[in-house]
């Protein structure tokens, strides 16, 4: 073979490459273990790195399923340990003192408290007494408290201290399990004992903004108690006084020390601002996913709401995800209090700033 043969040959297996038509990629929108399952024989893994898993979907994929993928064009997506800035600024006197506030102990005590409860899954007599805990602790610490109540067995908790302005930061959590009995330690008692300890440590904070704590429920049946709220925020116009809602779940689990920092492409810059205050005031380093699914974020980042969800690291998550065996003593719950410090930290920090995303 020539020379003059090898440049044709290849030239022409060139053209044929960059004619063939591209496959789309998809996101995977739900890695519950049982859609998992389902889905598993229909797709090839492009990408999986952290929150984000990319696929090439099989013709024969069953078309009920089409709704757990999102194709991934005209999208940012992304996957990266952030990086921790050098120079980075010293830690503020006065939010290192309200963040020191967080006790490990204290998240373990209502961890197990909530755990306590038989089952929280929504509609169940159990999730019903485990919201009015909520609303008797929030009113407890002398919070304005209502319930938002979106079928006659199943409400939202909103409690908030106003502040100078109308203008809210926002911390989130589902109180709600898929049932497993006793457990739903991890998914999402974690989130919520370490909310209520974020309200406990800045209970004397002298906000500016709003500070409102909102307990979600119906986040396993597709995110509908914060679906509920967006909307109606929406109607009523109060869309737009959200100056940032943040999402915890599944923050217990962990033993690398980095906390997952989700949003979409849009709020980049607000996961690289998340990821300084992981610096500063906290023991955790932190990975950057841009791509949000999956958690109550998502109806606020879709009404375009600067939102992030910060989750335990997805890659060495929970082996007991929405299982049995998610149970309080498999928790690291000084893991789950530096969540509550970097919260803490971003509520302030927020509260005091000008600082948009
Ligand atoms: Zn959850």
């Amino acid at each position: 073979m020539t020379m003059n043969h090898l440049f044709f040959m290849l030239t022409g297996l060139l053209m044929l490459l960059s004619f063939a038509p591209k496959k789309e990629i998809y996101q995977v929108l739900s890695q519950h273990p049982h859609d998992v399952e389902k889905i598993l024989p229909y797709i090839s893994t492009v990408k999986k790195a952290g929150r984000l898993w990319l696929v090439e979907i099989h013709q024969d994929l069953p078309v009920q399923w089409r709704g757990l993928f999102r194709p991934t064009s005209q999208r940012v997506l992304h996957h990266s340990i952030a990086p921790r800035t050098k120079n980075l600024q010293a830690p503020l006197p006065l939010i290192k003192e309200f963040t020191q506030r967080v006790r490990a102990s204290s998240i373990r005590a209502d961890v197990e408290k909530l755990c306590s409860f038989k089952t929280r899954a929504t509609g169940t007599l159990e999730n019903q007494q485990a919201v009015e805990m909520m609303e008797h602790f929030f009113k407890s610490l002398g919070l304005t408290t209502r319930r938002q109540c979106f079928r006659s067995n199943a409400c939202n908790v909103i409690a908030e201290r106003e502040g100078k302005s109308p203008q809210a930061i926002l911390l989130m959590a589902h109180i709600d399990s898929v049932g497993k009995k006793f457990a739903g330690a991890d998914d999402n008692a974690s989130g919520v004992a370490v909310l209520m300890e974020v309200a406990r440590a800045v209970r004397d904070y002298d906000n500016q903004h709003t500070l409102r704590f909102f307990i979600t429920n119906g986040e396993e049946q597709g995110l509908t108690g914060a679906r509920y709220y967006v909307d109606s925020l929406k109607r009523s116009g109060e869309i737009k006084d959200i100056l940032l809602a943040i999402n915890m779940d599944m923050v217990g689990y962990n033993s690398n020390g980095f906390v997952e920092l989700e949003t979409d492409g849009k709020f980049q810059s607000l996961a690289l601002w998340f990821s300084q205050l992981v610096t500063t005031y906290t023991k955790l380093n932190s990975k950057i996913t841009l791509g949000a699914w999956g958690s109550d974020h998502v109806p606020f980042i879709n009404a375009d709401i600067p939102s992030l969800l910060t989750i335990e690291d997805w890659s060495t998550k929970t082996p007991c995800y929405h299982a049995e065996c998610d149970l309080p003593n498999t928790l690291n719950y000084d893991y789950a209090a530096e969540i509550g410090k970097l919260n803490v930290a971003a509520m302030i920090s927020r509260d005091r700033s000008g600082v948009g995303f």
